[in-house]
């Protein structure tokens, strides 16, 4: 009942000719979308190429991040109006290279994923423990924490707009993925997170990726969980061959 979500963010990586020339290939090498929707989330500066590639195709546009007010003297910054302008529907918020990197909260997460709603984008909220974090046992404690704070204000009508991408940070970038049983354990917590937070039918609609090292080895296995709908993909979005093989996942 839910479509499975397979998003590439490419964070800081091509230019515009490179970025044209994947989403040239991937277009070439695009298998039959069965009941799977794809999204690539290019930097901003090739959004506008790469949208512009993508209009009518089966894969979709997202940024990267977006800020809370719709223009002003924000150096530097790229509103939600510009990026529905350039062509996304999808925008990711809270990504933990954003809260580790460029120190960001809870309380900025939160109204950036609904300056996107406001602006009908739809927000991928990536929420995920540390290492240590694990290590103390407070993996579930951090990310229900996350999935709360990030939605807070957040009404019943717009929950089905929201993806939440569950993304361990140890995982990131690393090739350390969390077993298949492991994301799901996490999945089927954040479920219930939302379960008390806006009750069951809402709850059941809402996508929850998995991100963290998410490969053409391990995207099957990954994808066979229940309450895995979905991958938000990194390093092996960056190539057509990786990325079209994890788009095509068995389940
Ligand atoms: C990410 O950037 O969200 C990510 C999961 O990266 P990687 O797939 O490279 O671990």
């Amino acid at each position: 009942m839910r479509t499975p979500l397979i998003a590439g963010n490419w964070k800081m990586y091509k230019t515009v000719p490179e970025a044209v020339a994947l989403v040239e290939a991937l277009l070439r090498g695009l298998p039959a979308m069965d009941g799977c929707e794809a999204l690539v989330c290019p930097p901003f500066t090739a959004l506008h190429a790469v949208g512009g590639l993508l209009r009518d195709t089966p894969i979709g546009l997202g940024g990267q991040d977006v800020f809370y007010e719709a223009q002003g003297a924000y150096t530097g910054a790229i509103s939600a109006p510009m990026l529905r302008d350039a062509g996304c529907a999808y925008v990711i918020v809270g990504h933990s290279e954003r809260r580790q990197i460029f120190g960001e909260g809870d309380a900025l997460v939160n109204r950036k994923l609904r300056a996107a709603l406001a602006h009908s984008l739809r927000p991928i909220l990536c929420v995920g423990e540390t290492k240590p974090q694990r290590d103390a046992g407070q993996a579930e404690t951090i990310v229900v924490g996350q999935v709360r704070a990030g939605l807070a204000e957040v009404g019943d009508a717009a929950l089905p707009e929201v993806v939440i991408a569950y993304e361990p940070v140890w995982a990131i970038g690393t090739g350390d993925t969390a077993t298949p049983a492991d994301a799901q354990a996490m999945h089927a917590t954040i479920r219930h997170t939302l379960v008390e937070l806006y009750g069951m039918q809402a709850a059941e609609q809402v996508r929850i990726q998995y991100g963290g090292s998410v490969k053409p080895d391990n995207v099957d296995e990954l994808m066979s969980q229940p309450d895995i709908d979905g991958a938000l993909v990194g390093g092996a979005s960056l190539t057509a061959e990786s990325f079209l093989r994890i788009i095509g996942f068995r389940q």
